[in-house]
């Protein structure tokens, strides 16, 4: 019986507070704070509606790390579950430690001013979570997140090596709007058009931009899709921690459609984030972009289809070659059906409804920093099949 703080009232966060509301035994009291109060209104009384709880709302802004700090000793959580944006990570973690509470997160720390991926700037806290007893959890979401949690599962049950890992992550929906992003218009569009990059014996190898394309074909019916090679950040941590890997890459699909605005979008500078002055402002037009876009939320009714997101892995077993695959399929319709959302939403927030249930009731304990794959699969493994997220290994 734990009280969690979940901060971020988007997408993903609609999606953690309605699978927090509907696990009691674990989380007993929830608190969703975010920059709009009556976003996290709007998700209380969906909550109230659907489950039957209450859930407690406040105003934050979580870069201000004192604020954060008063509402965290004033509600007392156990855990704080970040899924606002990559840019509140470092703040929020120190709100953490000057309060001694646990920490967790689904997609790592960007600075705003460049759009670079990397652990290190959340790799650096690991001796101050250590020295005070504390847990920080990063990506706990798909991918990252549950990809990382395959591959701790495959090296644990199906193989002795991996050698080669191909994550893809195929959103087979369609929401029908000629272009809109499933997640964080600004966050996704800054992940999509930076340099391509893949893991080959023991060195970063860089591509131009979704340059790489392959077509794989997709399992129960989702058949053949083309995918591009992309850089995304569980690779980092993955080739630390999975053994024996030569190669590892990571792809997801792309409609020619989408593709084509991306495409005008970029040559016309409307991806950029550099401000530019307009009429004595200062404006960054990837901001101004995200500002005209549906928001994703807005696409849980109108979106059909499937998501299938999985590693493929090849390597030894007992002397033998081996080839396996990991993956769940989820329906954008079920999603919507259950929360009030589309599958990309919902694929991030039940892993860290997951992640955070892990901690809260001791199956995964530490002092320090940890991506998924350092800790035992097996427990997190048997909640995605019973919150949703069913998983399927198939040999190959
Ligand atoms: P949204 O933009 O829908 O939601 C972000 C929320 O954070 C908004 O409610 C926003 O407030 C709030 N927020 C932003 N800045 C602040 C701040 N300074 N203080 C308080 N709240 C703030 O994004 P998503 O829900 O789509 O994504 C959430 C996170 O999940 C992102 O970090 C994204 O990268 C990650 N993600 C991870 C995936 C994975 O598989 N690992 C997949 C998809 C997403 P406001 O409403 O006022 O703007």
């Amino acid at each position: 019986m734990s009280k969690v703080l979940i901060i971020g009232a988007g997408g993903v966060g609609h999606v953690v507070a309605h699978k927090c509301a509907q696990a009691p035994e674990v989380f007993s009291e929830i608190m969703l704070a975010s920059r709009t109060k009556s976003k996290c209104d709007a998700i209380a009384a969906s909550v109230k509606e659907r489950t039957g709880r209450t859930i407690q709302t406040a105003a934050l802004d979580a870069d201000n790390v004192a604020e954060t700090v008063a509402l965290i000793r004033k509600f007392q959580p156990k855990l704080v579950l970040n899924v606002a944006l990559p840019y509140q990570d470092l703040a929020l973690m120190d709100a953490c430690l000057e309060t001694g509470v646990d920490y967790l997160d689904t997609a790592n720390y960007e600075p705003l001013d460049e759009a670079k991926f990397e652990y290190k700037w959340q790799w650096a806290y690991q001796d101050r979570f250590k020295e005070k007893g504390l847990m920080a959890l990063l990506g706990s979401g798909f991918d990252p997140g549950v990809t990382n949690v395959y591959c701790a599962y495959a090296q644990k049950h199906l193989f002795d090596e991996i050698h080669e890992l191909d994550i893809i992550d195929c959103n087979a929906g369609d929401h029908g709007q000629p272009f809109a992003t499933n997640f964080n218009p600004e966050i996704n569009i800054r992940e999509i058009t930076q340099r391509g990059r893949y893991w080959e014996r023991g060195e970063w190898v860089e591509t131009d931009p979704l340059s790489w394309r392959m077509s794989y074909d997709f399992p129960e019916g989702i058949g053949p899709k083309d995918c591009y090679l992309m850089y995304h950040e569980e690779l980092e941590s993955l080739v630390q921690n999975i053994r024996g890997l030569k190669r590892a890459r990571f792809w997801m699909t792309f409609s020619q459609n989408y593709l084509n605005h991306l495409k005008v979008l970029e040559n016309i500078g409307m991806t950029s984030i550099e401000p530019v002055d307009y009429k004595g402002q200062k404006i960054v037009p990837l901001q101004f972009l995200k500002a005209v876009l549906p928001e994703p939320g807005s696409l849980g009714p109108l979106t059909k289809g499937r998501t299938c997101i999985g590693c493929v892995m090849k390597g030894v077993k007992d002397g033998k070659e081996r080839k396996a695959y990991i993956y769940n399929i989820c329906s954008h319709e079920e999603a919507y059906r259950e929360v009030g959302s589309q599958a990309i939403s919902y694929t991030t927030g039940v892993p860290a409804m997951i992640g955070a249930m892990m901690m809260l009731t001791g199956k995964w304990r530490g002092a320090g920093v940890f991506n998924m794959e350092q800790l035992d699969p097996d427990p997190f493994m048997e909640k995605l099949n019973i919150h949703g997220l069913p998983w399927v290994v198939v040999d190959l």
